[in-house]
């Protein structure tokens, strides 16, 4: 893979599983020295150093082990990186859980988690980085938001509540940093295929006593037009075309990768 990111460091959130582990490998295949994070078994997570360190210049990278619900760790992973990676030159605020109740029925110790780790995370972990971004006149923040940062669904009030936050948050962020050299943009996918997505096709087959095929395509991916799930390479690819040349005028976007589920 061209070394578009040689010489630039990166701290990919919730990266140990799914998207986020696609996007840290492929920023590391492209020249990046990058920082995981997230939970998981220990022997899920050194698989997970293994593969980036594969795809990239052979080293295992550091692991945080912060809970981003709690925003002194989400503070102190991001003086942890500075400390081991020298400097954050892209931060991805990909960490995020659903949790899913009609409104009135909705655990309020559910809506604190999905808040405090889906929104406020990426604040406390935007807010962490500029500084040093703006000193070296050159950074990349990038939120996975998702297609419900744009429209909602039912039962996922505190998921929807909190993706239109990280898009309204990455907007303002894009604004106050338009003359820096630091752009701030927000991937929004639909559904993407993931361990834990896949699940649920398995799930709602069985629930409703029809195939996988028609779970996936009638009741999964009902409002993706496309009728197929959006591939983590295609999420980390958007991820990665973001930091490369050329790119310092694309900021406080709401990018959809979503087989055109927000045009229908
Ligand atoms: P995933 O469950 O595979 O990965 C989530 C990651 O976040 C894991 O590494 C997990 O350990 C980490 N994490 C969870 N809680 C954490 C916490 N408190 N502190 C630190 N790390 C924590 O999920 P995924 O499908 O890869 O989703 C990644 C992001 O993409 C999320 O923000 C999600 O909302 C978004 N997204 C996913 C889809 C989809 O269909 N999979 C669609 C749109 C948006």
């Amino acid at each position: 893979m061209e070394q578009t990111l040689s010489g630039r460091t990166a701290v990919i959130t919730g990266s140990t599983s799914g998207i986020g582990l696609g996007i840290a490998t492929m920023m590391a295949a492209a020249g990046a020295r990058v920082m995981l994070n997230g939970f998981g078994k220990p022997e899920d997570i050194a698989a997970a150093r293994r593969a980036v360190a594969e795809a990239g210049d052979g080293t295992e990278p550091h692991h945080s082990a912060a809970d981003l619900s709690k925003p002194a760790e989400v503070r102190a992973m991001l003086a942890e990186a500075a400390s081991v990676l020298g400097q954050v030159d892209i931060l991805v605020n990909n960490a995020g859980i659903q949790f899913t109740s009609p409104v009135e029925d909705f655990p309020e110790e559910k809506w604190d988690a999905v808040i405090a780790i889906n929104l406020s995370a990426v604040f406390h972990a935007t807010k962490a980085v500029i500084p040093g971004m703006k000193q070296r006149n050159w950074g990349r923040i990038i939120n996975i938001a998702s297609a419900h940062g744009l429209v909602a669904s039912p039962e996922k009030v505190a998921y929807v509540a909190a993706k239109h936050g990280v898009v309204g948050m990455t907007k303002v962020t894009a604004v106050e940093l338009a003359q820096t050299g630091v752009t701030c943009n927000a991937i929004c996918p639909g559904f993407v295929r993931t361990p834990l997505a896949e699940v649920q096709v398995g799930a709602i087959a069985k629930a409703k006593g029809i195939s996988e095929e028609a779970a996936l395509k009638d009741h999964l991916l009902a409002k993706q037009p496309s009728k197929r799930w959006v591939e983590v390479p295609e999420v980390a690819r958007m991820a990665l075309y973001l930091c490369g040349p050329d790119t310092g005028s694309l900021t406080g976007a709401a990018l959809s990768l979503d087989g055109g589920w927000v045009a229908s």
